[in-house]
């Protein structure tokens, strides 16, 4: 059986990227000197923490905000022609590879923590265009 993070990988090789690290600093950076409270970003709505219990996938990253739990990664997919399928939450695999299979989708990771509810995008992926 190929391991699924291998495969993830091959995925993100057919998608151009954009990084939102520095968007997580800029705001966990506020949190720390005071301009933001914790509850102004643990704030996972119920659906994204049960979502992030039953299909998150297991990172070894510590949540930046509580330390107490390892973040889960789900993806989120976008795309003409996905209809019911737009916004539905999937397992990382599951996103990136439908994503490689729609022209111009766009598939979101977001991070959470099960333990504060902290939750942020760190990556969106998009499909390259065909040819
Ligand atoms: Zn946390």
């Amino acid at each position: 059986m190929q391991n699924p993070r291998q495969v993830a990988r091959g995925r993100r090789a057919l998608l151009g990227v954009v990084d939102y690290t520095l968007a997580k600093r800029a705001l966990l950076r506020e949190v720390r000197v005071g301009m933001r409270s914790r509850a102004d970003i643990c704030d996972a709505h119920p659906e994204l923490m049960r979502a992030a219990k039953h299909v998150g996938e297991q990172t070894r990253r510590d949540c930046p905000v509580c330390g107490r739990s390892k973040l889960v990664l789900l993806a989120y997919v976008y795309a003409d022609g996905l209809r019911a399928n737009n916004g539905r939450v999937w397992t990382l695999d599951q996103g990136l590879t439908l994503a490689t299979r729609h022209r111009n989708a766009w598939c979101y990771v977001v991070e959470v923590c099960r333990d504060c509810a902290w939750n942020h995008l760190t990556e969106a992926f998009v499909a390259r265009e065909a040819g």
